[in-house]
């Protein structure tokens, strides 16, 4: 497959002028570059942080209710903002969609989506008080037991990825860290979580 080619500049964040595809010197894929102050514009990966919130044999899950995959399921998460650790941003998206204060978060996985150059961080975190509730990204939020996740029902491939790992490992009774970069098997629907596999995956 090849690398995807994500929104670059077209003009320059910079001073405003025009910026134009080339392969800048010494390096080996075309940038966006200002064709008036020549600065090279990269483009990198977003990082996606979130949470798989624990509460006792439940966990809590959310249902969008903002675009992309509104009113589908999902644990909470969200693009990390600059300035805060992974894990900061894990609660601070725990929050904002779920009202719910969490703590002792630990890295469950880290997952590659290269299709949509995202990096996602999934923590396990535990629910501290009882408080939960909807909030304008959220239009219900619940907990509910393994038997409950609404499996057909799931916002993207990287929730259904990381909660399908975590109910291997909670059915085993032992949490690890997952490492894996989330696939499009090419068939089908991008929109069927079903067509997608995890390729490379590593547990520690
Ligand atoms: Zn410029």
């Amino acid at each position: 497959p090849s690398t995807p080619t994500m929104t670059s500049h077209k003009f320059c964040p910079d001073c405003g002028s025009p910026c134009e595809s080339r392969v800048p010197d010494g390096d080996h894929k075309p940038r966006s570059v200002c064709t008036a102050c020549e600065h090279i514009h990269y483009v990198n990966p977003n990082v996606v942080v979130g949470c798989i919130v624990e509460a006792g044999d439940q966990l809590l899950l959310a249902k969008r209710d903002i675009e992309p995959a509104r009113g589908r399921w999902t644990f909470p998460a969200g693009y990390l903002e600059c300035g805060e650790s992974c894990a900061d941003g894990a609660a601070r998206e725990t929050m904002e969609e779920t009202e719910a204060t969490v703590e002792d978060l630990g890295l469950f996985a880290l997952l590659d989506i290269p299709h949509i150059a995202q990096v996602y961080g999934v923590y396990r975190a535990r629910l501290i008080s009882d408080h939960f509730a909807p909030t304008p990204e959220s239009s219900e939020v619940r907990l509910v037991t393994m038997d409950e996740i609404p499996w057909d029902d799931l916002a993207f491939p990287s929730v259904a990825t990381a909660l399908r790992l975590y109910a291997d490992d909670r059915a085993a009774g032992a949490f690890r860290t997952h490492t894996g970069i989330v696939e499009w098997t090419g068939e089908g629907s991008r929109f069927d979580l079903a067509q997608y596999r995890l390729r490379g995956h590593r547990a520690n």
